[in-house]
């Protein structure tokens, strides 16, 4: 990367909000370096230790993250293609900026979470807080992930899976519309926001480079319009984290300020000094997080937490427009049959059995779907984009395992399992069939495929072949086992 286009626009900016030219100078050397890289680990799927470890035998140099028990910086990188590395694809980890991980600590932090909890992240592609959270729940209760760009609701979608979460449910709206469509709904909300990106110049050389005022007040009017949203849709005594990796106070503090003159009876701020060992460098008066890039030499990031109070003056409920929600609790029957067929790979649904629901298709067969906790309720008050997940089709025989299934909950299957080799595993994700050298047939012909004991997809065994059936989207030319 060559060095930083920085607008003198900006720099006379940040003169005035910064308190001397010392910390200006140390914010502009910061801004023209590179930035390190850094890794969140997927405690769905492993643990830090064992990322660790992996990275480790892979070469690189790890240093732990002050805030995040589950994040490591990369200190040397001998590949740059961590992104399609087999253990990135497998969802082991993902690739997130040091700072970016602080918004969802400070959501959870000293939060009383049960299983029924509802978050919303009312501004969520590409997901990195979404799959965060999700790990942290264990992937209970529920979370809303909503995204209003199309194209990036598919990166959503795409992560969501990737990392194996299962209690999240995807919305293709206004993050303005919830605080009239869900008011009090949720126990928790995120609202990382659209902002001008400032803080992320050290890997996007040109955010600063035609920086002006304008800008920084139209996103803070966005901005404005969108706390209140989520002050709305926050039930009493819920938690409110809001966030932006942009570094202007008039996306930051300015936009939370508004949120406490309109309401200054029910909401407090959380402060966050003791989020973290050291937080304090980071802290402002008023007790929110403002990471400059030269503080903790990470992207910038600015985070308020809020408290609303248990008695708020309660939001107008508009009654519900009951949208589609075409699925039905499965039969006992159907349970039955279910728990069976889900023997035959050693896997025991009996922890999932209560949130297993039936769908009809459009070519009116049936499929097996888990949905989050609250799924239904919530249906009654916004369309829905992608409902939980789904595990099954029904069929002739009996049932047809989903790649969603295998990606999520492959790791609990004990039977049915065949380890692929590094050059097997690539050519599965070419989507390739894999050949064998006997050719036995099984009695049952489905089989999870795993590479490094961590699951890959399914196949079909045809007793000299592995038939892929990786999903046509998820293949890819360029894996690096
Ligand atoms: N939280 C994400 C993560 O951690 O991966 C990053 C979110 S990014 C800072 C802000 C997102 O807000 C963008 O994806 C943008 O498309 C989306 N957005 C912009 N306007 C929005 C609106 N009015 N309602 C909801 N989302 C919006």
């Amino acid at each position: 990367m060559t060095m930083a286009k920085i607008s003198e626009d900006f720099i006379q900016h940040m003169s005035q909000q910064l308190r001397n030219s010392e910390q200006l100078e140390s914010l502009l050397s910061a801004c023209r370096r590179p930035l390190r890289k850094s890794v969140r680990a997927n405690r769905l799927k492993t643990t830090s230790q064992e990322l660790k470890q992996l990275l480790e035998n892979k070469g690189y140099q790890l240093q732990p993250i002050p805030w995040c028990e589950e994040g490591f910086w990369l200190d040397s990188a001998p590949t740059n293609d961590l992104g399609n590395w087999v253990p990135h694809l497998q969802g082991q980890f993902y690739i997130q900026e040091a700072s970016s991980m602080l918004p969802a600590l400070a959501l959870l932090h000293e939060l009383q979470i049960n299983e029924r909890v509802s978050m919303l992240d009312m501004a969520a592609a590409p997901g990195s807080k979404t799959t965060q959270l999700a790990a942290a729940l264990s992937n209970q209760g529920l979370i809303v992930a909503n995204e209003l760009s199309s194209s990036r609701l598919k990166g959503l979608h795409y992560n969501v899976q990737r990392c194996g979460v299962s209690n999240t449910c995807l919305s293709h709206l206004d993050g303005r519309l919830f605080g009239d469509t869900t008011p009090e709904f949720f126990d928790a909300i995120l609202l990382d926001a659209p902002c001008g990106g400032e803080g992320t110049v050290r890997k996007d050389e040109q955010a600063l480079a035609d920086w002006n005022i304008d800008s920084v007040r139209s996103m803070a009017a966005l901005q404005k319009e969108l706390i209140v949203s989520a002050y709305k849709a926050l039930k009493p005594g819920g938690r409110l984290v809001y966030s932006t990796c942009t570094l202007s106070r008039e996306e930051n503090q300015e936009v939370c300020q508004y949120l406490l003159q309109q309401f200054p009876d029910s909401i407090t701020v959380h402060p966050l000094d003791n989020l973290f060992e050291g937080a304090e460098a980071a802290t402002t008066a008023e007790g929110y997080l403002h990471v400059y890039p030269h503080i903790y030499d990470s992207e910038g990031f600015f985070v308020a937490c809020f408290d609303k109070s248990q008695s708020a003056a309660a939001q107008p409920h508009r009654p519900a427009s009951p949208k589609r929600f075409n699925f039905q609790p499965m039969t006992n029957k159907q349970l039955q049959a279910f728990t069976a067929y889900c023997k035959i790979f050693g896997w025991d649904i009996s922890d999932i059995q209560n949130r297993l629901w039936v769908k009809e298709n459009k070519s009116k067969s049936l499929e097996v779907w888990l949905l989050p906790e609250r799924c239904e309720a919530l249906a009654q008050h916004i369309k829905l984009n992608r409902y939980g997940m789904k595990l099954a089709d029904i069929i002739k025989q009996g049932f047809k395992l989903h790649h969603q299934a295998a990606q999520c909950f492959g790791q609990e299957f004990n039977q049915q399992i065949i380890e692929l080799s590094a050059e097997q595993a690539q050519d599965y994700l070419k989507g390739k069939d894999i050949h064998l050298e006997g050719s036995s047939k099984p009695e049952h012909k489905e089989f999870l495929i795993s590479y490094q004991r961590l699951p890959l997809g399914l196949v079909k065994h045809l007793g000299n072949r592995l038939k892929n059936w990786l999903p046509r989207d998820l293949v890819r030319d360029n894996s690096v086992a």
